[in-house]
């Protein structure tokens, strides 16, 4: 755990996990590429979750739908109309900013006392809503004029030139739009999802039509969305283009009681973090909205949220959506996405519950976590959980200029590398291949050396501990736990 997110930024680029996208170029804000570690990483995410959510579950099935999709189904969600950021130019340096960002990071620095003091506009923000503000710290949900009424209470000045300069909060929609065919004036708006949700929705006539499924059931889905967000900093926490990880579970709310699948999702991803990816109870902790902040649709949303570097975070969203989204593509489509319920011969509309994450956040909260600076051994470890290491073993010849000890190294690393994500290394002293593995995660490091060629053994180094064991050749699979 670290508490400095450029440490980690740092390590994330010189180990190859995350470079900034577009570099040689200049960079584009809000982009990354993953390196070869990173996408290792990435992927062992994406099948863990697979594998929690939809293999071992009977009542969940995958669909992977396409990521531009008709303006329709962006106007049926009310993404086109109402899914925008309020944000706020700086006239002075012309900083582009989130004004929710701006209050909240003037609200988390800032004492209660000092905050109460200011006078505010009372026409515009009511007693309860600025006490609310006070003591929850948050402002989801307030109007623009709430806001900038909010900026002016507390003379909030620009955190880039520290003046106080700001035009009016203006709306931005978040959506990309994207001009399908090749003909000007006869191309068709399109978009880029903002979200892999309403692929769900789209597509929830065709999953009940063609797959056994029958209420309750979830259908999950991972795959890149695309938001235009203009916020900078905290490297892949926030970025233009992401990976999310979401499951829309249909219900009938007569049969099946929301609150308790409700708790069974919250229980569901606390498990999932806690005992897949190995993370601490005491740096998450569960955030409920209030009714201003929730959508008017939701009865009722939760965040889990991580202890962050920069402060806790939303890593998952959880939400009790009704039958919101379904009800609004039948009106948009005309298509009848109503279910038959043979015990009562009545046709009803599902609700649904939403477990939404971002894959590459649950990425950064990895790296955060496993992030352990060794003073007395004078290293960086990235305490990873090995099944989530990008090498789990790496196979070194003791020197690499004795045939014998690379052609015995070289056998070893071949009878690994079918059964774990083996990596092969004979460059530079040995300490420096092993800072190399700990600074990448990789739970255990094998050298073979003189003794190997006599007695079939080799050293097995532990990441954690630095301890060395020496393991028989044939028992060396077994012996790792991966
Ligand atoms: P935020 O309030 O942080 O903008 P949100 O509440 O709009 O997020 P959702 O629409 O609920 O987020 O998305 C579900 C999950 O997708 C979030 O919990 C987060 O993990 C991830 N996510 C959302 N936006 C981004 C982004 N721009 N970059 C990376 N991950 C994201």
């Amino acid at each position: 755990m670290i508490s400095n997110i450029d440490d980690v930024v740092s390590l994330m680029k010189r180990r190859g996990f995350v470079y900034p996208g577009s570099e040689i170029y200049g960079g584009v804000a809000n982009t990354y590429d993953y390196g070869p570690m990173g996408v290792e990483l990435l992927r062992s995410i994406r099948n863990l979750w697979w594998d929690f959510f939809v293999t071992r579950r009977e009542d969940l099935v995958g669909i992977e739908a396409s990521m531009i999709s008709s303006h329709r189904v962006w106007d049926a969600s009310g993404h086109t109309s109402g899914f925008s950021d309020a944000m706020i130019d700086c006239k002075n340096c012309q900083l582009r900013k989130r004004v929710d960002h701006l209050i909240e990071e003037y609200l988390d620095q800032h004492e209660v006392k000092e905050l109460a003091k200011a006078s505010y506009d009372s026409s515009i923000i009511s007693e309860e809503i600025f006490q609310k503000v006070i003591t929850t710290k948050k402002v989801e949900g307030l109007s623009l004029p709430q806001f900038d009424a909010l900026i002016r209470a507390w003379s909030i000045s620009c955190p880039s030139c520290h003046k106080f300069d700001w035009t009016p909060s203006r709306k931005f929609n978040l959506l990309f739009p994207v001009h399908l065919g090749i003909i000007e004036g006869e191309q068709s708006l399109a978009y880029l999802r903002g979200e892999t949700a309403q692929g769900m929705f789209i597509n929830f006539k065709n999953v009940m039509d063609t797959s056994r499924v029958k209420l309750p059931f979830g259908i999950a889905q991972t795959g890149k969305s695309f938001r235009n967000e203009i916020t900078l900093g905290n490297s892949i926490f926030r970025t233009i283009e992401f990976d999310q990880g979401e499951i829309e579970y249909f219900f009938d709310p007569d049969k099946t009681d929301w609150k308790v699948l409700f708790e069974h999702w919250c229980s569901q991803m606390w498990t999932f973090v806690t005992k897949e990816l190995g993370i601490k109870d005491e740096n998450l902790r569960w955030r409920v909205h209030s009714d201003e902040e929730r959508s008017f649709y939701s009865k009722e949303t939760q965040d889990l949220e991580y202890n962050f570097p920069f402060g806790f975070k939303e890593l998952w969203g959880l939400a009790y959506r009704t039958d919101y989204d379904l009800k609004q593509h039948m009106l948009h489509s005309g298509v009848d996405l109503s279910v038959f319920d043979v015990e009562t011969g009545k046709r009803i509309i599902p609700h649904v519950i939403e477990p939404a994450v971002g894959l590459n956040r649950i990425l950064l909260m990895i790296l955060c976590d496993a992030y352990t600076v060794d003073t007395e051994k004078k290293r960086t470890v990235l305490k990873l959980h090995p099944k989530l290491a990008p090498v789990q073993v790496a196979v070194f010849p003791l020197v690499s200029n004795k045939p014998e000890l690379v052609d015995k190294a070289r056998e070893v690393h071949a009878m690994l590398k079918p059964l774990a994500r083996t990596a092969w290394d004979a460059r530079g002293n040995i300490g420096k291949r092993y800072l190399y593995q700990d600074e990448i995660g990789t739970p255990y490091a094998i050298t073979v050396d003189y003794q190997t060629l006599e007695d079939e053994t080799v050293t097995v180094r532990h990441r954690d501990t630095a301890s060395q064991e020496r393991v028989s050749i044939e028992k060396l699979h077994a012996y790792m736990q991966l």
